[in-house]
């Protein structure tokens, strides 16, 4: 047993979401946006080189670099605190995982958008981290919509923007996925010290598995199937799919890039377009 660390872990870059901002701040920025974006992401096991909190820190940075890109196009948003919890049902064999039932995310992301509201903000967006919890979350973007008069909420899911352009952006010509070049490369743009692919073995599963569990016709990925996913200790020993040892920044910021562009251009067409029904911030 070594000293108890007391390094610094990672550094976090703003701008900063609600935890980080004071009531008179968030007060003053209402002024000027009503538009929110909620990170859902998750606490689960994501191969030896990866944190549990893998999905919550891409959740966090998506949202991060979109607020920087609207603010830039002079549409100005807020970010909700990460939600560090999802549905990982399927991860439970790998220890550290945590993961709370699908009605429980549900009420929880509609009482955090509820309480939102109450305070003034009117557009929802939700941001996963974690596909597990789409469909929670478009259960409780419909939950805000129908207990209120004029709240919009909306479910972006940047993975189907990705995984249309993904075979140009990774290096590995397999399939890669949970914990995988791509995922692994994420996290090497914006938390090296957590990262160590060295620890890591390549992994990859049988391409008929695979395209069950992440494939074009998955609806995650924009298809219109979806397959319940078992326990990930039936596809990998290790927890992750894929080969962590090639990841680089590189490969990180290109997929950021990519997510990036889609949800800010569907934001601002949502709530920010002159010609948009709706806008609050319009
Ligand atoms: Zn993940």
């Amino acid at each position: 047993m070594g000293a108890p660390r007391d390094d610094i872990l990672f550094v976090q870059h703003g701008p900063p979401t609600l935890a980080e901002m004071s009531g008179a701040e968030v007060r003053q920025r209402l002024e000027t946006t009503k538009t929110v974006l909620i990170p859902v992401g998750a606490t689960e096991d994501h191969g030896p080189h990866l944190p549990l909190g893998t999905d919550s820190m891409e959740a966090r940075e998506i949202c991060r670099r979109t607020a920087q890109r609207l603010e830039s196009r002079g549409c100005p948003i807020m970010i909700a605190p990460v939600v560090p919890f999802g549905t990982s049902s399927f991860h439970m064999d790998f220890a550290g995982t945590i993961s709370i039932s699908s009605t429980t995310l549900i009420a929880l992301l509609s009482e955090i958008a509820g309480s939102l509201y109450k305070g003034g903000f009117r557009n929802f967006v939700f941001v996963h981290g974690h596909d597990g919890n789409l469909s929670s979350m478009m259960v409780a973007a419909q939950e805000i919509v129908d207990a209120t008069p004029d709240a919009q909420a909306v479910v972006c899911n940047w993975l189907a923007a990705l995984s249309a352009v993904y075979h140009t952006i990774q290096t590995s010509t397999k399939g890669e996925g949970h914990g995988g070049e791509g995922e692994t490369s994420r996290l090497l743009v914006t938390h090296p010290e957590l990262v160590h692919p060295e620890l890591a073995e390549p992994h990859h599963i049988d391409p008929a598995v695979m395209a069950r569990i992440q494939g074009p016709e998955h609806i995650k990925a924009g298809g219109g199937i979806y397959y319940g996913t078992r326990s990930y200790r039936d596809v990998t020993p290790y927890g992750h799919i894929g080969d962590p040892t090639i990841a680089s920044p590189e490969t990180g910021e290109k997929g950021y890039d990519v997510i990036v562009e889609w949800l800010s251009k569907v934001i601002q067409r949502d709530f920010f377009a002159k010609d948009s029904a709706s806008n609050a911030d319009s």
